[in-house]
């Protein structure tokens, strides 16, 4: 498990470095906001600690890049501040749980472990498999026989849906409000069109063919073969 930590008062970025490394995990110390918002943008972690008084980029907004960016990444806040206003703010800005200083190590430990916790289950496990097919969610990585496939962000959207959904029939009404989040009557075209080019780089060159038209009815995904495609 790897942790960022972003902490500019020396005492207490020494302290956690080697707190946390005694506990097992793996450190990186970001001593001032700029280099803890570019590590945090350019790097993976399991975990951000996050100061909120930074004389230059603060907690705060390293916060809301992360979350801008679409990063999932559990964040907590150490900090001084200890304000309701304060404390409300951090958890709009996507902070998963907040410490205020002084803090005893162990309950700053118990807090990271049970953030780890909770992200592990859903990260670890998204990885969707119908037949050779491979969708990993967290990576938005397809990859059919191996092969990765490069698909824009509403294909694989649609993908995720239908795969999440192996074997039902999805009516194009469902199809357009979950992942174009529009109306069913506005263009259904669309939905046909994503359909067409989703089955070229997913099925084309691959057996067992996975996207079926159930006529009249929508599409679903599944190995079968007894269908009406196209
Ligand atoms: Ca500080």
């Amino acid at each position: 498990m790897r942790l960022l930590v972003v902490e500019d008062e020396v005492k207490t970025g020494d302290y956690l470095r080697q707190g946390l490394a005694e506990a097992g995990f793996l450190i990186a110390l970001a001593r001032n906001g700029l280099d803890g918002h570019h590590l945090a943008m350019t790097e993976t972690f399991d975990l951000i600690i996050l100061d909120v008084m930074l004389p230059d980029v603060d907690g705060w907004r390293i916060a809301q890049s992360l979350r801008e960016a679409g990063r999932q990444t559990p964040m907590l806040f150490l900090t001084a501040r200890n304000s309701v206003d304060d404390r409300v703010k951090g958890l709009e800005l996507g902070a998963d749980d907040y410490l205020v200083k002084p803090f005893a190590f162990a309950e700053l430990l118990a807090r990271i472990r049970t953030l780890l916790r909770r992200s592990a289950t859903p990260t670890l496990s998204e990885q969707l498999h119908v037949a050779n097919l491979t969708l990993d969610l967290p990576k938005h990585r397809v990859t059919r026989a191996g092969r990765k496939i490069n698909l824009s962000h509403k294909e694989f959207s649609l993908l995720e849906l239908l795969a999440r959904r192996r074997g039902e029939v999805l009516p194009r009404s469902l199809i357009a409000s979950q992942v174009w989040d529009m109306n069913f009557d506005s263009d259904t075209n669309v939905i046909d069109v994503a359909i067409r080019r989703l089955r070229a780089k997913i099925d084309d060159d691959f057996e067992p063919k996975l996207i079926h038209t159930v006529r009249g009815m929508g599409y679903k995904l599944d190995v079968e073969s007894d269908d009406e495609t196209p």
